[in-house]
């Protein structure tokens, strides 16, 4: 598969769900211009997702849009489990904890049609997007060096071409279909329903809850979401009762909380649950994301925020291999890296919550030893990719602070940069690839210059980069070695990090080991250009 001839056309996008809107901006964040096609008129109004997880936030900064989406949601520092007979919290997870870790110590609750609109905004502002509404793919040609795509549009049917086509089309996806590719997995006889009440829990009926709670019980449980403007409610249905009216869900609401005053419907739905995976995720020019790849049960907020993993792998992948930096092995990683996630991670611990709400104190109560690492479990900041393809991969961190090795996400920690401000270390490693250097700076490790905006450079050490050191403009102050010890590594190490903030590898410096450059190589399958690149 050839890049130069691809370049000049555009990544053709299918659906403007939260996914393809967040991959959207991922790719014009790495330089690719894209066209986003969406059947519908408007973008989504149905109530679906209500929480993104604080990996997830990282993924939207990187993107540019975290302030825009915090401006609108809810912050909430404490995941409770409620005992339903006693209303105590019983097990809080505490966000609070990884205030060192990320600067997002807390998960927000924002329906997804308030998200979605936000996205959109963002999209309709840069230079780099097309958004075309009603447009409906109906098939498409992968020719080898380009797609041509045929759309229903108003003013009938169209064709174009494209240099990929991203699957974002949702769990009955078009494209998966044209790519004859079948899902794997079940789909539950269990039904879900949730409900938006408008209800004073603060003043006139007041309540403890956290924001975010989970009603655990041996009969019938509930997850309890305080949304910016209601109060949502979501419980299973036993199976092949009949639609629930708003009276009926009104009042199973009541007997979790209690009798209240002053309550009103404001929205119901009910939905299947699966638990499916697509068997393959890439064909040629066709690529899978989101829920066209894996439908998760929608417990733990794992179901769009798994997606956005998705687009948070994939962008810097098609930039790398369509500007020409990159061998085709670059785009392989996707899906070795993203489908064991949906399986085995995401899809299996939220089928592990969806047992434990009706039986608690079993596996997922246990799923780690302590606050902090069950806080980073469930914020999915602890996600490991395997980026070695040998198999390593985590969604689950069970130690306190444990060393972080290749695949883990780098820690976003505090460091103080050569022009004097404090700095979180993602906004200084998004985007390309840096290799950061942890040594003493007055021992002058041998850190190459910054000729290249795809590989960056700095050393990491206590002390401060003195002028004769030659390496004040490349070095990172870290007061009390707090990030050094943080990631739990020797002196003289190397670390070098990805455009996705997840480390590439962790290798001793020294007269024969591997370069950054030569590391580089080995994941682009390009060796570094020799001229500086543009930023
Ligand atoms: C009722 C409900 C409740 C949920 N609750 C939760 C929850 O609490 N937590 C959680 O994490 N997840 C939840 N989910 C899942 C979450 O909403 C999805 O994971 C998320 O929407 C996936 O985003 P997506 O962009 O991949 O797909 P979608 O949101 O499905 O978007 C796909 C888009 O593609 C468009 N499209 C489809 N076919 C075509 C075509 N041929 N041409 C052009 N456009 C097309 C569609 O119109 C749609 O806009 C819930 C889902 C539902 C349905």
């Amino acid at each position: 598969m050839m890049a130069p001839n691809s370049q000049q056309l555009p990544v053709a996008i299918v659906g403007a769900g939260p996914i393809g809107l967040t991959t959207a901006l991922g790719l014009a964040y790495h330089g690719i211009p894209c066209v986003v096609y969406e059947d519908d008129a408007p973008l989504s109004s149905e109530t679906k997702a209500g929480t993104l997880l604080s990996r997830t936030l990282e993924i939207f900064r990187r993107y540019g849009v975290a302030d825009q989406i915090l401006s609108q949601a809810l912050r909430v520092d404490e995941i409770g489990e409620i005992d339903r007979r006693t209303q105590k919290s019983t097990f809080p997870v505490l966000l609070g904890d990884l205030a060192d870790e990320t600067r997002y110590p807390f998960v927000i609750n924002l329906p997804q049609q308030d998200l979605e609109p936000i996205l959109g905004e963002a999209i309709r502002l840069n230079g780099l997007i097309n958004l075309r509404m009603k447009h409906r793919l109906l098939s498409f040609e992968d020719e080898g060096e380009s797609v041509t795509l045929t759309l229903q549009t108003p003013d009938g049917v169209i064709q174009e071409r494209a240099a990929f086509l991203l699957g974002c089309d949702g769990g009955r996806s078009t494209v998966r279909e044209q790519m004859g590719i079948q899902v794997e997995g079940t789909s539950l006889p269990v039904k879900y329903a949730l409900v938006d009440l408008v209800v004073d829990l603060d003043l006139e009926n007041p309540r403890d809850y956290p924001y975010l709670a989970y009603f655990a019980d041996p009969v019938e449980w509930m997850i309890l979401v305080r949304h910016p403007h209601c109060w949502r409610f979501l419980y299973p249905l036993a199976e092949g009762v009949d639609e629930p009216s708003e009276d009926e869900l009104r009042d199973k609401s009541l007997s979790f909380i209690g009798q209240v005053s002053n309550v009103k419907v404001i929205n119901k739905v009910t939905y299947r649950v699966h638990h499916r995976v697509a068997a393959r995720w890439r064909q040629g020019r066709a690529i899978l994301m989101g829920d066209a790849a894996h439908l998760i049960t929608p417990m733990w907020a794992l179901g769009l925020n798994t997606g956005a993993l998705d687009a948070s792998n994939l962008p810097w992948r098609l930039s790398w291999f369509l500007r020409g930096l990159g061998a085709e092995s670059i785009l392989d990683g996707y899906e070795r890296e993203q489908r064991p996630l949906a399986i085995h991670g995401s899809g299996e611990m939220a089928e592990a919550a969806r047992h434990s709400m009706s039986k608690r104190f079993d596996s997922v109560s246990a799923l780690s030893e302590n606050n902090w690492s069950n806080a980073y479990t469930r914020t999915m900041l602890g996600v490991k990719l395997d980026v070695n393809g040998i198999n390593d991969w985590s969604m689950v961190v069970r130690e306190t602070r444990p060393a972080v090795g290749a695949g883990d996400r780098l820690p976003d920690y505090l460091v103080h940069t050569p022009a004097g401000s404090q700095s979180r270390i993602h906004d200084l490693c998004s985007g390309h690839f840096t290799a950061l250097y942890f040594s003493d700076v007055r021992r002058r490790p041998k850190v190459p210059e910054n000729l290249s905006s795809l590989l960056r450079h700095y050393v990491v050490s206590r002390f401060d980069a003195p002028r004769d050191s030659g390496l004040r403009d490349r070095s990172l102050l870290d007061p009390g070695s707090a990030f050094f010890k943080r990631l739990g590594i020797a002196t003289n190490t190397l670390v070098l990090v990805r455009p996705d903030e997840h480390i590439a590898a962790v290798l001793p410096l020294g007269d024969n080991a591997l370069t950054a450059s030569e590391l580089y190589e080995q994941i682009t399958g390009l060796p570094l250009p020799r001229s500086p690149e543009p930023a």
